[in-house]
Protein backbone atom coordinates (compact mmCIF):
# COMPACT_ATOMS: atom_id res chain seq x y z
CA UNK A 1 0.00 0.00 0.00
CA UNK A 2 3.00 2.48 -0.09
CA UNK A 3 1.26 4.14 -3.52
CA UNK A 4 -0.98 5.42 -1.52
CA UNK A 5 0.03 8.82 1.05
CA UNK A 6 3.55 8.88 2.88
CA UNK A 7 1.11 8.79 5.91
CA UNK A 8 -1.51 6.56 5.81
CA UNK A 9 0.76 3.55 6.45
CA UNK A 10 2.17 4.69 9.94
CA UNK A 11 1.11 4.05 12.87
CA UNK A 12 -1.82 6.77 13.47
CA UNK A 13 -0.09 8.49 16.43
CA UNK A 14 2.94 9.35 14.71
CA UNK A 15 3.44 13.63 14.25
CA UNK A 16 3.40 14.58 10.60
CA UNK A 17 1.74 17.80 9.03
CA UNK A 18 -1.36 18.25 7.02
CA UNK A 19 -2.16 21.40 5.31
CA UNK A 20 -5.60 21.99 4.00
CA UNK A 21 -5.92 24.33 1.54
CA UNK A 22 -9.87 26.20 1.75
CA UNK A 23 -11.79 26.13 4.93
CA UNK A 24 -15.13 25.30 3.64
CA UNK A 25 -17.40 22.41 4.06
CA UNK A 26 -14.82 19.79 2.71
CA UNK A 27 -11.54 21.40 4.24
CA UNK A 28 -13.29 21.96 7.90
CA UNK A 29 -14.64 18.61 8.08
CA UNK A 30 -10.90 16.78 6.34
CA UNK A 31 -9.29 18.49 9.49
CA UNK A 32 -12.19 17.68 12.12
CA UNK A 33 -12.37 13.93 10.80
CA UNK A 34 -8.92 13.43 11.03
CA UNK A 35 -8.34 14.43 15.04
CA UNK A 36 -11.80 12.33 15.51
CA UNK A 37 -9.79 9.66 13.90
CA UNK A 38 -6.76 10.33 16.20
CA UNK A 39 -4.48 11.70 13.68
CA UNK A 40 -1.75 13.46 16.10
CA UNK A 41 0.27 15.27 13.73
CA UNK A 42 -0.27 18.83 12.88
CA UNK A 43 -3.13 20.15 10.53
CA UNK A 44 -2.95 23.24 9.10
CA UNK A 45 -6.31 24.53 7.72
CA UNK A 46 -5.95 27.94 5.70
CA UNK A 47 -8.79 29.94 4.49
CA UNK A 48 -8.90 33.33 2.31
CA UNK A 49 -12.44 33.62 3.95
CA UNK A 50 -12.10 35.99 6.84
CA UNK A 51 -15.02 34.16 8.86
CA UNK A 52 -15.09 30.90 10.77
CA UNK A 53 -15.42 28.33 8.38
CA UNK A 54 -19.19 28.35 8.18
CA UNK A 55 -22.15 26.10 5.68
CA UNK A 56 -23.45 27.56 2.79
CA UNK A 57 -26.96 25.95 2.57
CA UNK A 58 -28.74 28.49 4.87
CA UNK A 59 -27.12 31.25 2.66
CA UNK A 60 -30.23 31.07 0.08
CA UNK A 61 -32.41 30.03 3.12
CA UNK A 62 -33.03 30.57 6.81
CA UNK A 63 -29.76 33.78 6.23
CA UNK A 64 -31.39 35.26 3.89
CA UNK A 65 -34.73 35.93 5.01
CA UNK A 66 -33.02 36.98 8.50
CA UNK A 67 -33.78 33.96 10.21
CA UNK A 68 -30.33 33.45 11.26
CA UNK A 69 -27.19 35.34 11.43
CA UNK A 70 -23.65 34.80 10.75
CA UNK A 71 -22.41 33.08 13.85
CA UNK A 72 -25.25 30.21 13.38
CA UNK A 73 -23.74 29.04 9.97
CA UNK A 74 -20.60 28.80 11.89
CA UNK A 75 -19.88 25.01 11.69
CA UNK A 76 -17.95 25.18 14.68
CA UNK A 77 -17.38 27.47 17.25
CA UNK A 78 -14.30 29.47 17.85
CA UNK A 79 -13.11 27.70 20.62
CA UNK A 80 -13.15 24.38 19.38
CA UNK A 81 -10.01 25.03 16.45
CA UNK A 82 -7.91 25.81 19.97
CA UNK A 83 -9.40 22.94 21.66
CA UNK A 84 -8.58 20.28 18.59
CA UNK A 85 -5.00 21.33 17.84
CA UNK A 86 -6.06 23.17 14.57
CA UNK A 87 -4.19 25.69 13.32
CA UNK A 88 -7.00 28.38 11.68
CA UNK A 89 -4.90 30.12 9.21
CA UNK A 90 -6.18 33.41 7.33
CA UNK A 91 -4.75 33.83 4.30
CA UNK A 92 -4.48 32.54 0.04
CA UNK A 93 -2.38 30.11 -0.81
CA UNK A 94 -0.97 31.51 -4.39
CA UNK A 95 1.81 28.26 -4.73
CA UNK A 96 2.17 24.88 -4.22
CA UNK A 97 5.87 24.01 -4.31
CA UNK A 98 5.53 20.03 -4.57
CA UNK A 99 9.05 18.94 -4.90
CA UNK A 100 9.35 21.47 -1.10
CA UNK A 101 6.37 20.08 -0.09
CA UNK A 102 5.41 23.57 0.97
CA UNK A 103 2.32 26.21 0.00
CA UNK A 104 3.14 29.78 -0.04
CA UNK A 105 0.36 32.46 0.94
CA UNK A 106 -0.11 35.74 -1.02
CA UNK A 107 1.69 37.14 2.48
CA UNK A 108 4.68 35.34 1.77
CA UNK A 109 4.16 32.93 4.61
CA UNK A 110 4.80 29.12 3.49
CA UNK A 111 3.82 25.93 5.18
CA UNK A 112 5.22 22.37 5.12
CA UNK A 113 3.05 19.77 3.78
CA UNK A 114 3.36 15.85 4.18
CA UNK A 115 0.38 15.29 3.03
CA UNK A 116 -1.83 18.37 1.09
CA UNK A 117 -5.77 18.40 0.89
CA UNK A 118 -7.02 20.97 -1.85
CA UNK A 119 -10.40 21.66 -0.75
CA UNK A 120 -10.64 25.50 -3.03
CA UNK A 121 -15.03 24.70 -3.81
CA UNK A 122 -15.95 27.09 -6.66
CA UNK A 123 -16.53 30.38 -7.34
CA UNK A 124 -20.03 32.21 -8.18
CA UNK A 125 -20.26 32.59 -12.58
CA UNK A 126 -20.74 36.27 -13.70
CA UNK A 127 -22.69 37.68 -16.18
CA UNK A 128 -21.11 37.86 -19.02
CA UNK A 129 -22.70 41.46 -20.44
CA UNK A 130 -22.74 44.79 -20.50
CA UNK A 131 -23.77 46.26 -16.67
CA UNK A 132 -22.95 43.04 -14.67
CA UNK A 133 -20.85 44.72 -12.35
CA UNK A 134 -23.78 47.89 -11.53
CA UNK A 135 -24.71 48.54 -7.63
CA UNK A 136 -27.16 45.80 -7.29
CA UNK A 137 -25.94 43.21 -9.18
CA UNK A 138 -25.62 40.05 -6.70
CA UNK A 139 -23.90 36.71 -7.14
CA UNK A 140 -24.39 34.10 -3.84
CA UNK A 141 -21.37 32.16 -3.08
CA UNK A 142 -19.58 33.25 0.21
CA UNK A 143 -21.12 34.83 3.40
CA UNK A 144 -20.39 38.25 2.66
CA UNK A 145 -22.18 37.92 -1.17
CA UNK A 146 -25.75 37.21 0.77
CA UNK A 147 -24.64 39.57 3.92
CA UNK A 148 -24.68 42.20 0.34
CA UNK A 149 -27.52 40.31 -1.00
CA UNK A 150 -29.58 39.86 2.14
CA UNK A 151 -29.85 43.96 2.33
CA UNK A 152 -30.56 44.48 -0.87
CA UNK A 153 -33.50 42.88 -0.93
CA UNK A 154 -34.38 44.58 2.31
CA UNK A 155 -34.89 47.74 0.16
CA UNK A 156 -36.23 46.18 -3.58
CA UNK A 157 -39.03 46.47 -4.95
CA UNK A 158 -38.25 44.43 -8.32
CA UNK A 159 -35.81 41.65 -8.37
CA UNK A 160 -34.79 39.92 -11.61
CA UNK A 161 -33.23 36.42 -11.30
CA UNK A 162 -31.21 35.13 -13.93
CA UNK A 163 -30.82 31.25 -14.13
CA UNK A 164 -33.32 28.80 -12.65
CA UNK A 165 -31.17 26.45 -10.76
CA UNK A 166 -31.16 25.76 -7.35
CA UNK A 167 -29.60 28.97 -5.82
CA UNK A 168 -31.68 31.50 -8.32
CA UNK A 169 -34.65 29.63 -7.25
CA UNK A 170 -34.23 29.42 -3.90
CA UNK A 171 -33.16 33.20 -3.80
CA UNK A 172 -36.75 34.26 -5.94
CA UNK A 173 -39.07 32.50 -3.53
CA UNK A 174 -37.52 34.48 -0.53
CA UNK A 175 -37.25 37.50 -2.08
CA UNK A 176 -41.20 36.83 -3.35
CA UNK A 177 -42.25 35.83 0.28
CA UNK A 178 -40.30 38.99 1.42
CA UNK A 179 -43.14 41.19 -0.88
CA UNK A 180 -40.74 41.46 -3.95
CA UNK A 181 -41.88 41.62 -7.31
CA UNK A 182 -39.81 38.78 -8.87
CA UNK A 183 -39.04 37.45 -12.42
CA UNK A 184 -36.52 34.64 -13.34
CA UNK A 185 -34.86 34.28 -16.44
CA UNK A 186 -33.47 31.01 -17.64
CA UNK A 187 -32.15 30.38 -21.33
CA UNK A 188 -33.30 26.97 -21.37
CA UNK A 189 -36.55 25.81 -21.63
CA UNK A 190 -37.56 24.96 -18.03
CA UNK A 191 -36.15 25.31 -14.38
CA UNK A 192 -33.44 23.15 -13.12
CA UNK A 193 -33.05 21.54 -16.15
CA UNK A 194 -29.44 19.77 -15.03
CA UNK A 195 -30.69 18.28 -12.14
CA UNK A 196 -34.40 17.01 -11.84
CA UNK A 197 -36.32 15.23 -14.52
CA UNK A 198 -39.40 17.02 -16.29
CA UNK A 199 -42.02 15.85 -13.91
CA UNK A 200 -40.50 17.50 -11.02
CA UNK A 201 -39.17 20.94 -12.58
CA UNK A 202 -42.77 20.81 -13.85
CA UNK A 203 -44.15 20.91 -10.34
CA UNK A 204 -41.23 24.03 -9.39
CA UNK A 205 -42.32 25.88 -12.48
CA UNK A 206 -46.09 25.45 -11.05
CA UNK A 207 -44.96 26.39 -7.44
CA UNK A 208 -43.39 29.63 -8.32
CA UNK A 209 -46.41 30.72 -10.59
CA UNK A 210 -48.76 30.12 -8.22
CA UNK A 211 -46.86 32.68 -6.15
CA UNK A 212 -46.85 34.84 -8.39
CA UNK A 213 -43.17 34.91 -9.51
CA UNK A 214 -42.92 35.76 -13.49
CA UNK A 215 -40.78 32.71 -15.05
CA UNK A 216 -39.45 33.45 -18.43
CA UNK A 217 -38.16 30.33 -19.77
CA UNK A 218 -35.47 30.01 -23.29
CA UNK A 219 -34.67 33.51 -22.87
CA UNK A 220 -31.08 34.89 -22.82
CA UNK A 221 -30.30 38.40 -20.82
CA UNK A 222 -28.37 41.01 -23.63
CA UNK A 223 -27.65 43.76 -20.97
CA UNK A 224 -27.80 45.24 -17.67
CA UNK A 225 -29.13 49.12 -17.78
CA UNK A 226 -28.38 51.46 -14.73
CA UNK A 227 -29.71 54.76 -13.48
CA UNK A 228 -27.31 58.06 -13.37
CA UNK A 229 -25.75 56.49 -9.73
CA UNK A 230 -24.72 53.39 -11.01
CA UNK A 231 -27.62 51.47 -9.69
CA UNK A 232 -29.57 48.89 -11.85
CA UNK A 233 -32.48 49.77 -13.27
CA UNK A 234 -33.29 47.14 -15.65
CA UNK A 235 -32.13 44.19 -17.73
CA UNK A 236 -32.57 43.72 -21.97
CA UNK A 237 -33.41 40.27 -22.62
CA UNK A 238 -31.96 39.09 -26.39
CA UNK A 239 -35.62 39.66 -27.72
CA UNK A 240 -35.47 43.36 -26.74
CA UNK A 241 -37.58 43.37 -24.09
CA UNK A 242 -36.80 45.53 -20.92
CA UNK A 243 -37.11 44.53 -17.33
CA UNK A 244 -37.27 46.84 -14.41
CA UNK A 245 -35.73 45.83 -11.85
CA UNK A 246 -33.68 47.21 -8.59
CA UNK A 247 -31.68 44.23 -7.58
CA UNK A 248 -30.97 41.19 -9.69
CA UNK A 249 -29.62 37.75 -8.87
CA UNK A 250 -27.10 36.15 -11.43
CA UNK A 251 -27.49 32.29 -10.77
CA UNK A 252 -25.95 30.94 -13.50
CA UNK A 253 -23.46 28.40 -11.79
CA UNK A 254 -20.41 28.03 -9.89
CA UNK A 255 -16.99 27.38 -11.42
CA UNK A 256 -14.17 25.24 -9.14
CA UNK A 257 -11.07 26.66 -8.31
CA UNK A 258 -8.26 24.78 -10.32
CA UNK A 259 -5.81 27.44 -11.03
CA UNK A 260 -3.36 26.91 -7.87
CA UNK A 261 -3.49 22.89 -8.97
CA UNK A 262 -2.84 23.64 -12.77
CA UNK A 263 0.22 26.13 -12.09
CA UNK A 264 1.46 23.33 -9.86
CA UNK A 265 1.44 21.23 -13.04
CA UNK A 266 -1.89 18.76 -11.08
CA UNK A 267 -4.19 17.32 -14.20
CA UNK A 268 -7.27 19.48 -14.01
CA UNK A 269 -10.50 19.81 -16.24
CA UNK A 270 -13.83 20.71 -14.94
CA UNK A 271 -12.06 20.05 -11.70
CA UNK A 272 -9.27 18.66 -10.21
CA UNK A 273 -8.85 15.45 -11.33
CA UNK A 274 -8.86 12.53 -8.52
CA UNK A 275 -8.70 8.98 -7.83
CA UNK A 276 -11.48 7.01 -6.91
CA UNK A 277 -9.21 7.43 -3.70
CA UNK A 278 -9.43 11.11 -4.20
CA UNK A 279 -5.80 11.08 -4.68
CA UNK A 280 -4.02 13.61 -7.23
CA UNK A 281 -1.57 12.40 -9.84
CA UNK A 282 1.18 13.48 -6.69
CA UNK A 283 0.82 11.05 -3.91
CA UNK A 284 0.88 13.47 -1.57
CA UNK A 285 -1.75 15.96 -2.61
CA UNK A 286 -5.66 14.88 -2.70
CA UNK A 287 -8.37 17.01 -3.81
CA UNK A 288 -12.02 16.94 -2.17
CA UNK A 289 -15.44 18.61 -2.53
CA UNK A 290 -16.64 21.16 -4.98
CA UNK A 291 -13.27 21.22 -7.11
CA UNK A 292 -12.53 17.67 -7.21
CA UNK A 293 -13.36 15.92 -10.49
CA UNK A 294 -13.82 12.34 -8.79
CA UNK A 295 -14.81 8.88 -11.24
CA UNK A 296 -18.15 7.86 -10.73
CA UNK A 297 -18.40 3.84 -9.16
CA UNK A 298 -20.59 2.66 -11.83
CA UNK A 299 -19.68 4.91 -15.24
CA UNK A 300 -15.83 5.67 -14.71
CA UNK A 301 -16.48 9.16 -15.97
CA UNK A 302 -15.39 11.42 -14.06
CA UNK A 303 -17.96 13.51 -11.72
CA UNK A 304 -17.77 16.84 -9.93
CA UNK A 305 -20.49 17.00 -7.72
CA UNK A 306 -21.34 20.62 -5.69
CA UNK A 307 -23.02 19.66 -2.35
CA UNK A 308 -22.80 19.41 1.57
CA UNK A 309 -22.93 14.93 1.42
CA UNK A 310 -20.19 15.01 -1.38
CA UNK A 311 -17.44 17.46 0.18
CA UNK A 312 -18.13 15.92 3.51
CA UNK A 313 -17.93 12.37 2.14
CA UNK A 314 -14.85 13.38 0.54
CA UNK A 315 -13.41 14.81 3.30
CA UNK A 316 -13.96 11.64 5.66
CA UNK A 317 -12.55 9.07 2.64
CA UNK A 318 -9.21 11.33 2.94
CA UNK A 319 -9.22 11.62 6.72
CA UNK A 320 -9.39 7.59 6.62
CA UNK A 321 -7.07 7.13 4.63
CA UNK A 322 -4.42 9.18 5.90
CA UNK A 323 -4.77 7.14 9.07
CA UNK A 324 -4.94 3.78 7.62
CA UNK A 325 -7.51 2.94 6.19
CA UNK A 326 -7.98 3.82 2.55
CA UNK A 327 -10.98 2.69 0.42
CA UNK A 328 -12.41 3.83 -3.10
CA UNK A 329 -15.14 6.58 -2.92
CA UNK A 330 -18.18 4.69 -3.65
CA UNK A 331 -21.07 6.93 -1.99
CA UNK A 332 -24.53 7.24 -2.92
CA UNK A 333 -24.93 11.21 -4.10
CA UNK A 334 -27.81 13.04 -2.13
CA UNK A 335 -29.06 16.63 -1.79
CA UNK A 336 -31.80 19.13 -1.16
CA UNK A 337 -33.15 22.38 -1.72
CA UNK A 338 -36.26 24.20 0.17
CA UNK A 339 -38.36 26.66 -1.89
CA UNK A 340 -41.05 28.00 0.08
CA UNK A 341 -42.76 25.20 2.47
CA UNK A 342 -41.91 22.35 -0.49
CA UNK A 343 -38.63 20.70 0.40
CA UNK A 344 -36.99 18.72 -2.82
CA UNK A 345 -34.55 15.95 -2.01
CA UNK A 346 -32.59 14.20 -4.59
CA UNK A 347 -30.93 10.95 -4.25
CA UNK A 348 -28.87 9.06 -6.93
CA UNK A 349 -27.24 10.75 -9.90
CA UNK A 350 -29.67 10.39 -12.98
CA UNK A 351 -26.89 9.66 -15.88
CA UNK A 352 -29.80 9.88 -18.54
CA UNK A 353 -32.93 7.97 -17.31
CA UNK A 354 -35.16 6.12 -20.12
CA UNK A 355 -38.17 6.20 -17.58
CA UNK A 356 -39.62 7.92 -14.93
CA UNK A 357 -42.20 6.67 -12.74
CA UNK A 358 -44.34 8.92 -10.05
CA UNK A 359 -45.24 7.47 -6.76
CA UNK A 360 -47.65 8.18 -3.93
CA UNK A 361 -48.74 11.67 -5.90
CA UNK A 362 -50.92 13.82 -3.62
CA UNK A 363 -51.82 16.92 -2.75
CA UNK A 364 -48.12 18.34 -0.62
CA UNK A 365 -45.99 16.07 -2.89
CA UNK A 366 -45.00 12.62 -4.70
CA UNK A 367 -41.59 10.85 -6.03
CA UNK A 368 -40.50 10.52 -9.02
CA UNK A 369 -38.20 7.22 -9.74
CA UNK A 370 -35.48 7.23 -12.98
CA UNK A 371 -34.37 4.29 -14.32
CA UNK A 372 -32.17 3.61 -17.07
CA UNK A 373 -33.09 -0.01 -18.53
CA UNK A 374 -34.00 -1.84 -15.29
CA UNK A 375 -31.69 0.06 -12.90
CA UNK A 376 -32.69 2.83 -10.65
CA UNK A 377 -31.01 6.00 -11.20
CA UNK A 378 -32.63 8.43 -8.82
CA UNK A 379 -35.14 9.00 -6.83
CA UNK A 380 -36.56 13.14 -6.61
CA UNK A 381 -38.82 13.48 -3.44
CA UNK A 382 -40.93 16.43 -2.69
CA UNK A 383 -42.04 16.83 0.31
CA UNK A 384 -41.60 12.35 0.79
CA UNK A 385 -38.77 12.53 3.36
CA UNK A 386 -39.54 8.70 3.90
CA UNK A 387 -38.93 8.25 0.48
CA UNK A 388 -36.34 9.88 0.22
CA UNK A 389 -34.45 7.83 3.08
CA UNK A 390 -35.29 5.04 1.66
CA UNK A 391 -34.28 5.73 -1.82
CA UNK A 392 -30.99 6.53 -0.54
CA UNK A 393 -30.44 2.76 1.45
CA UNK A 394 -31.92 1.24 -1.66
CA UNK A 395 -29.51 2.81 -4.10
CA UNK A 396 -26.64 2.41 -1.39
CA UNK A 397 -27.48 -1.77 -1.32
CA UNK A 398 -27.80 -1.79 -5.39
CA UNK A 399 -31.19 -3.15 -4.45
CA UNK A 400 -32.77 -4.68 -8.03
CA UNK A 401 -36.12 -2.47 -8.96
CA UNK A 402 -37.48 -2.56 -11.76
CA UNK A 403 -40.59 0.28 -13.13
CA UNK A 404 -43.09 -2.10 -13.35
CA UNK A 405 -42.29 -2.87 -10.06
CA UNK A 406 -42.87 0.50 -8.96
CA UNK A 407 -45.99 1.45 -10.94
CA UNK A 408 -47.83 -1.69 -9.23
CA UNK A 409 -50.86 -0.53 -7.25
CA UNK A 410 -49.67 -0.33 -3.38
CA UNK A 411 -45.87 -0.03 -3.75
CA UNK A 412 -43.79 1.31 -1.17
CA UNK A 413 -40.15 2.51 -0.98
CA UNK A 414 -40.01 1.30 2.89
CA UNK A 415 -41.71 -1.36 2.75
CA UNK A 416 -39.20 -2.74 -0.27
CA UNK A 417 -36.09 -1.83 1.71
CA UNK A 418 -37.96 -3.69 4.55
CA UNK A 419 -38.56 -7.00 2.42
CA UNK A 420 -35.39 -6.43 0.15
C1 LIG B 1 -26.05 29.67 -1.54
C2 LIG B 1 -25.73 28.21 -1.56
C3 LIG B 1 -26.69 27.29 -1.17
C4 LIG B 1 -26.40 25.93 -1.16
N1 LIG B 1 -27.36 25.06 -0.77
C5 LIG B 1 -27.08 23.74 -0.73
C6 LIG B 1 -28.05 22.80 -0.27
O1 LIG B 1 -29.18 23.14 0.03
N2 LIG B 1 -27.70 21.49 -0.20
C7 LIG B 1 -26.44 21.06 -0.54
O2 LIG B 1 -26.16 19.86 -0.45
N3 LIG B 1 -25.50 21.93 -0.99
C8 LIG B 1 -25.79 23.24 -1.09
N4 LIG B 1 -24.84 24.13 -1.53
C9 LIG B 1 -23.54 23.61 -2.01
C10 LIG B 1 -22.58 23.38 -0.86
O3 LIG B 1 -22.60 24.44 0.04
C11 LIG B 1 -21.17 23.17 -1.43
O4 LIG B 1 -21.22 22.02 -2.24
C12 LIG B 1 -20.12 23.01 -0.35
O5 LIG B 1 -19.99 24.19 0.39
C13 LIG B 1 -18.78 22.64 -0.96
O6 LIG B 1 -17.79 22.66 0.01
P1 LIG B 1 -16.25 22.82 -0.41
O7 LIG B 1 -15.48 22.75 0.86
O8 LIG B 1 -15.91 21.89 -1.50
O9 LIG B 1 -16.15 24.27 -1.05
P2 LIG B 1 -16.46 25.70 -0.41
O10 LIG B 1 -17.52 25.61 0.61
O11 LIG B 1 -16.66 26.60 -1.57
O12 LIG B 1 -15.10 26.10 0.32
C14 LIG B 1 -13.92 26.38 -0.39
C15 LIG B 1 -13.13 27.40 0.39
O13 LIG B 1 -11.81 27.44 -0.13
C16 LIG B 1 -11.36 28.78 -0.13
N5 LIG B 1 -10.23 28.88 -1.07
C17 LIG B 1 -10.25 28.73 -2.42
N6 LIG B 1 -9.01 28.91 -2.92
C18 LIG B 1 -8.19 29.18 -1.86
C19 LIG B 1 -6.80 29.47 -1.74
N7 LIG B 1 -6.00 29.50 -2.81
N8 LIG B 1 -6.31 29.71 -0.50
C20 LIG B 1 -7.10 29.65 0.61
N9 LIG B 1 -8.42 29.38 0.54
C21 LIG B 1 -8.96 29.15 -0.68
C22 LIG B 1 -12.60 29.54 -0.57
O14 LIG B 1 -12.48 30.91 -0.26
C23 LIG B 1 -13.66 28.83 0.24
O15 LIG B 1 -13.81 29.42 1.51
C24 LIG B 1 -25.10 25.49 -1.56
C25 LIG B 1 -24.14 26.43 -1.97
C26 LIG B 1 -24.44 27.75 -1.97
C27 LIG B 1 -23.40 28.75 -2.42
Amino acid sequence: MTHESPLHHEPRTRPGSVVVVGAGQGGQQTAASLRERGYQGRITLISAEDTLPYERPPLSKAYLKGEADESQLWLRPVTYYGRKGIDLVGGTVTAIDRGARTVRLADGSHYDYDHLVLATGARARTLDVPGASLRGVHTLRTARDAAALRASLAGARRAVVVGAGFIGLEFASVARESGCEVTVVEARERPLARVVSERTAAHFTRLHRAAGTRLLYGRDVAALHGNSLGAVSAVELADGQRLPADLVLAGVGATPCTELAAAAGLRVGGGITVDTRLLTGDPHISAVGDCAAFPHVRSGSLLRLESVQNAVGHARLVAERLTGEPRAYDETPWFWSDQFSTTLQIAGLDEGHDAAVVLGEDADGFSVLLFGGTTLLAVESVNRPGDHLAARQLLARDVELSPDEVAAEGFSLRDRLVRR
